[in-house]
């Protein structure tokens, strides 16, 4: 079956290519709104380490909240399961940057990959270090995941993030009053807005989700990966993230730069980037894709 992909990405190129409802870049800051959502691409690393890819695969595109997984892993590192007192492990059912939820809930957000969630993870990460040094050792994770020195951090997206980034200060001031946020909010979100704007094309980003799908060499235990899946498979694509399981059928990790990782455990791991958004924040081809190619490979968790 696996002789077949590099003819089906292509076809799933082709068709994507003719499709003019691309939905919608993101528009809260220049860097994202002037990306032609006109382009595509589409990456499949296999178990055996071969790499398939289709379309626009040498773009870097802006990763965003993708970048929540990687921050949960290296958190995860530094404090196992005490971040659970922190952080819950149910999905939201609200937007990405809901407010309401967490006076509900005082403080405690419900998931890592909710905005308010991934703040106190980026927080917990920081574990007393200076920003520099937690971006330095998510930087030097994610070359190692995709054995590929060449990946940075967009300074530009990131001033743009903090100058517009008012609901996540307001989340992370929130978090503070409930004793929930160990570092200032300043700081915390300055480490926050430079994660999501690390930039990986395709091509890099399957191969950093080779971590997750039980690849060796192994950058983290194999209890934690089906933990990190599972929580994709809940709460990665916000409230849309039941739609993309019953769709899909694998976990993923969506960002507003159109990106979306999936990881097809023991199988592949999977990266496509559209810039266009669909409703609930998440790529409208990127999901149509993914949708195509684990139907034609038979490729779900769900048998
Ligand atoms: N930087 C974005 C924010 O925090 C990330 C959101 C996303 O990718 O879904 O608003």
């Amino acid at each position: 079956m696996t002789e077949a992909i590099p003819a089906i990405l292509e076809e799933i190129r082709a068709e994507m290519a003719a499709r003019t409802d691309r939905g919608t870049p993101a528009d809260y800051i220049p860097e994202l709104a002037a990306i032609d959502p006109g382009q595509f691409g589409l990456s499949v690393v296999l178990a055996d380490g071969s790499q398939h890819s289709a379309g626009d695969t040498a773009i870097p595109f802006s990763i965003q909240s993708i970048s929540k997984v990687f921050a949960l892993a290296i958190a995860l590192g530094h404090h196992g399961d005490r971040l659970w007192a922190r952080v819950g492990r149910e999905p939201s059912g609200l937007a990405f940057n809901s407010i309401l939820q967490l006076e509900h809930e005082r403080g405690i957000p419900r998931n890592p990959f909710i905005n308010a969630g991934a703040i106190v993870v980026t927080d917990a990460a920081l574990a007393g270090h200076a920003p520099r040094e937690y971006l330095g050792e998510l930087l030097t994770f994610i070359r190692a995941a995709a054995g590929d020195e060449d990946v940075h951090i967009n300074a530009d997206v990131a001033r743009s993030e903090t100058e517009t980034g008012h609901r996540n200060f307001a989340l992370a001031h929130f978090m503070r009053a409930h004793g929930n946020l160990t570092n200032a909010p300043e700081l915390a979100l300055g480490a926050y807005f430079h994660q999501c704007a690390i930039e990986m094309t395709v091509d890099q980003l399957a191969r950093a989700g080779r971590f997750l799908m039980g690849a060796r060499p192994r950058l983290i235990s194999a209890d934690r990966v089906r933990r990190i899946n599972a929580l994709m498979l809940t709460c990665g694509h916000y409230d849309g993230s039941g739609d993309f399981a019953f769709r899909v059928g694998l976990p993923g990790k969506s960002g507003v730069g159109g990106g979306i990782l999936v990881i097809a455990p023991g199988r592949a791991s999977i990266a496509v980037w559209s810039p266009g958004l669909n409703e609930q924040g998440n790529s409208k081809l990127g999901t149509e894709a993914v949708e195509m190619l684990a139907r034609r490979l038979g490729w779900s968790i769900f048998g």
